[in-house]
């Protein structure tokens, strides 16, 4: 078994890994569900067939992307053949979190594989069911010196933080994200990190509010608003504020129902901790859709906020539920006078025709990354890299990207024998001038 250097050894892993997803499919969506009901549409859409599909992409590309990729030689070298080898960093530990425990576990995997890594993976312990199927996959899969899944907790992650790693891939909240950054300090570990943060929807009043509504509440209400990248708040021209509530409020009928809670299409919160922390940011707040709640079932429905203080503890923290507040806006001024008064969010969303206002949200606001009249979408492509900026995350990936953030990329000049230009080499004498004039030629 080498599969630091032998391509072939990788690709069959990523074979066998693909067989076994395949043949546990059912028990991972069963397991979702078990975890927090999470519906099997949306196990499937976000979860098993994302990292199906994204093996299958490996697998058909690795050979191109592990091998060296030749550059144009520097002329200052002539004669030499210049190219760039991809070599693995070595040991890599990946810490994953709970809200899609799957997809966000086995993504970064697929790509530490690939690029010839040795693996030991964190899953959340939030969602237990989820994460003994992943270790079972794992097991089945990789010899335990190649891949190894570590089950537990919090202490366990620290554990695994104290020691030496070449590479640390985080997910998760950007508070833990600071504690992972400065245990790779330590050692100078290269790291991504995958965080969070408040992203911000803004909706002008140029739009057709009920295709508008749809596409917030597909994006927001998806694994019950538990999604990095959902629309955090919306901040709606106030011309069109009452027309759109009124379709969100019908949007939300249409998909979940009269009664969410009867829905088989709404998840709920992973857990009592965080459901009680969803209640809390109800507190005070004028709602004006949903607000009901079950512990029992740590279930909230869909919930609408109107005009909530931007220092209340809903404007202050990463929502990561389904509550969305609604503020409205009137001039370009009050939008960055909100967005602004945040860390750079990990996404954002403009609803507009008018193209010169999206222009200018582009270029003023920085953010991981967005759509325009939708949410959540630039997710899917894979040719997109996915990540954060300033507090939401360090790097990117997905796709080609995942297979270079796992790889050094190692530059190297083979020079050829046959000629040895004697510029270079001291006494100097006087080739000072026809140095310079060479330099001149080719710069
Ligand atoms: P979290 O930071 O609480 O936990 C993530 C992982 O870190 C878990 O495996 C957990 O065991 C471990 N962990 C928790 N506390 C730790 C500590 N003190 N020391 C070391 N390790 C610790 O995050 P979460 O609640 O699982 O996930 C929700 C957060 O993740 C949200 O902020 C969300 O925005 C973010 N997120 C980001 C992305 C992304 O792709 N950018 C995707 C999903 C979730």
């Amino acid at each position: 078994m080498n599969f630091k250097t032998d391509i072939n050894y990788r690709k069959q892993s990523l074979i066998k890994l693909l067989n076994t997803v395949q043949n546990h499919e059912d028990e991972i969506i069963k397991a979702l569900y078990d975890d927090f009901k999470k519906p099997a549409f949306e196990a499937v859409a976000t979860e098993t067939s994302y990292i199906i599909s994204e093996l299958k992409h490996t697998i058909k590309n690795i050979h191109k992307w592990a091998k060296p990729a030749l550059v144009l030689p520097s002329i200052l070298n002539f004669p030499s053949t210049d190219y760039i080898y991809k070599e693995p960093f070595g040991k890599v530990l990946i810490i994953a979190p709970w809200n899609y425990p799957y997809h966000l576990a086995l993504c970064p995997l697929i790509a530490a594989v690939a690029a010839g890594n040795q693996v030991v993976l964190k899953p959340s312990e939030l969602t237990p069911n989820t994460a003994r199927i992943i270790s079972k996959i794992i097991s089945e899969t990789f010899d335990k010196n190649h891949v190894a899944c570590v089950e537990g907790g919090v202490e366990v992650s620290q554990e695994l933080l104290s020691q030496r790693w070449d590479y640390i891939f985080f997910t998760g909240s950007v508070a833990v994200g600071k504690i992972v950054a400065q245990a790779a300090a330590k050692n100078l570990t290269p790291v991504t990190l995958e965080l969070g943060g408040k992203s911000p929807c803004i909706v002008d009043e140029t739009v057709n509010p009920k295709l508008v509504a749809k596409r917030i509440v597909w994006g927001k209400f998806l694994n019950a608003g538990q999604t990095c990248i959902a629309p955090d708040y919306l901040i709606v021209h106030q011309a069109i504020k009452p027309r759109l509530i009124d379709c969100l409020k019908e949007e939300i009928k249409n998909a979940f129902g009269e009664n969410p809670e009867a829905s088989p299409d709404f998840a709920r919160i992973v857990n009592e901790k965080n459901w009680k922390r969803q209640i809390s940011l109800l507190e005070n707040e004028n709602i004006i859709v949903g607000g009901t709640s079950n512990a029992s079932d740590c279930y909230l429905s869909p919930t609408l906020l109107d005009e909530p203080r931007l220092n209340s503890q809903v404007m202050t923290d990463e929502i990561f539920g389904p509550i969305l507040p609604i503020l409205s806006y009137k001039t370009e001024e009050d939008i960055s006078n909100i967005v602004n008064k945040y860390e750079k969010p990990l996404a954002l969303y403009i609803f507009s025709e008018n193209k010169a206002f999206v222009k200018t949200c582009i270029e003023k606001y920085s953010f991981g990354g967005g759509c325009i009249n939708d949410t959540v979408s630039h997710i899917i492509n894979r040719r997109l890299p996915f990540g954060g900026v300033g507090h939401s995350g360090i790097g990117a990936y997905h796709g080609k990207l995942s297979f270079y953030i796992f790889s050094h990329q190692k530059s190297i000049v083979k020079k050829a024998n046959w000629l040895d230009l004697p510029v270079k080499y001291a006494p100097y004498g006087d080739k000072l001038s026809s140095m310079k004039k060479f330099l001149q030629w080719f710069s």
